[in-house]
């Protein structure tokens, strides 16, 4: 048992492993990222933006002391059709797999973009490819970047209405991308030493048995961990996800989600506790 004095000295933890910076689909730079997981009360931090770890090239995470921060990736891929998202952490940025399949996933990014801007240039849009461009300002492309021009350009009036109206599910924006396998991008993660994780499984809308399918074909390609925590989320949810997590012993992760400040429901720091009877990722750490 905990004597009172080691309850006072233990700091409590909280780790959020999944966040986005401007690297990728986020609005704060890496290392605004960081001093707002620190005010937050953060105490370990993955910055997980999507198919990149650019994020990784100059954060200085001395100015932080409360924060470990360990390296991270949100990589995407597809399953029986859908854009599927798994978290690779603790992993080493610079391993050579990693980084050439980074390449790849760039590289598919890219012509992604290309295709979705003609294909709104069809419906009578001015040049996105440029504007997107300019507004990524170096970070990769993803469907976010188009959801700000069609807001800035005053064809929709907010990001819902973007993804419903073209970038959604069977909108013009909804380019079906061939990603690398899982098998594959779960490979990479491997090889660069990290913690494969199947990013928020509810995302997916998926059937309780499909969802269990998707793990099982997550475990045999070499995932280990499912994030049952994203955000702040029911009840309900954490019981369900603890409950597959469990049955196909698998550890858990958890994490905001975070992109951009002003969301209350998806905040840095902020997201629905772990529960106590689940084997944590940072475990083995
Ligand atoms: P991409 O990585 O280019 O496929 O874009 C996926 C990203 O778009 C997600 O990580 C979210 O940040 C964002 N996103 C997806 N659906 C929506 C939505 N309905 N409203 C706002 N943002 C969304
Ligand atoms: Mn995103
Ligand atoms: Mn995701
Ligand atoms: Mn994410």
């Amino acid at each position: 048992m905990l004597s009172r004095q080691d309850a006072i000295i233990r700091p409590i933890m909280i780790f959020d492993l999944h966040t986005h910076s401007t690297a990728s689909d986020g609005s704060l730079a890496p290392q605004e990222l960081l001093s707002r997981a620190a005010a937050n009360g953060v105490t370990c931090l993955s910055v997980t933006d999507h198919d990149t770890v650019d994020a990784y090239a100059n954060l200085d995470d001395s100015s932080c002391p409360g924060v470990t921060v360990v390296p991270g990736i949100e990589l995407s891929t597809n399953w029986a059709g859908r854009n599927i998202h798994v978290v690779g952490l603790n992993i080493d940025p610079s391993n050579s797999d990693l980084v050439n399949g980074i390449r790849k996933q760039k590289l598919a990014r890219l012509q992604r973009a290309e295709k979705i801007a003609a294909r709104l240039e069809k419906k009578g849009m001015d040049n996105p490819l440029e504007e997107v461009t300019k507004l990524a300002n170096g970070a990769n492309i993803g469907r976010p970047h188009f959801a700000r021009y069609l807001v800035d350009k005053g064809i929709v009036t907010d990001f819902r209405q973007a993804f419903q109206k073209y970038l959604g599910n069977g909108k013009a924006g909804d380019v079906r991308q061939f990603w690398s396998p899982m098998e594959d991008i779960i490979e990479w993660i491997l090889a660069a030493g990290g913690t494969a994780v199947l990013a928020h499984p509810a995302h997916y809308k998926l059937t309780n048995t499909r969802l269990r399918l998707l793990a099982e074909d997550f475990i045999s390609a070499g995932g280990q961990a499912l994030e049952i925590v994203s955000g702040i989320q029911t009840k309900q949810l954490t019981a369900k996800l603890t409950r597959l997590c469990d049955d196909l012993q698998l550890m858990a992760s958890c994490g905001s989600d975070f992109h951009t400040p002003g969301n209350s429901w998806s905040e840095v720091g902020k997201f629905t506790r772990l529960p106590a009877n689940c084997r944590p990722v940072w475990e083995n750490w």
